[in-house]
């Protein structure tokens, strides 16, 4: 789609890629290595892509992984997807996130993914 920032492939700078996804790092990168990882068929959402893409995109995760571990060498990794405005998408060319995690970078990691809403502790994860 021609208004699609990440249908602009040669405004990407991208790190790997198969027959039919594709991975480019973030222009804004929340940590050190942060990518992401996209249909090469412009779709919105998570939901929208085909088992053929998914298993694509599968496949080059596993990549982009074994290219920051050696480039970077991270501690751990959050993986996701943001689908619709209300879980904070903001383009809507279907993508998922690969962020790098390492030792320290927050001062209590626990939680991760949980905490896209804050403040939800839960009693049995976080006593200690
Ligand atoms: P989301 O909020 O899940 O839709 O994420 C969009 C992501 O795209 C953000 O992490 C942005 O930093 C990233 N982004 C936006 N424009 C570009 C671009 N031209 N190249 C690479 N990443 C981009
Ligand atoms: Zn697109």
């Amino acid at each position: 789609m021609s208004d699609c920032i990440f249908c602009q492939r040669d405004r990407l700078e991208i790190i790997a890629e198969n027959e039919l996804a594709l991975a480019f790092k973030d222009s804004c990168p929340v940590s050190e290595g942060h990518c992401l990882v996209i249909p090469k068929r412009h779709v919105a959402t998570y939901f929208d892509a085909g088992p053929e893409e998914h298993s694509a995109i599968s496949i080059l995760i596993g990549e982009v992984s074994r290219i920051l571990n050696r480039d970077l060498s991270p501690d751990g990794y959050n993986i996701g997807a943001n689908v619709g405005e209300a879980a904070g998408q903001t383009v809507f060319h279907f993508h998922i996130h690969i962020i790098p995690r390492y030792r320290g970078d927050v001062a209590d990691p626990r939680g991760g993914v949980r905490k896209v809403i804050p403040n939800r502790s839960c009693p049995l994860r976080d006593s200690k």
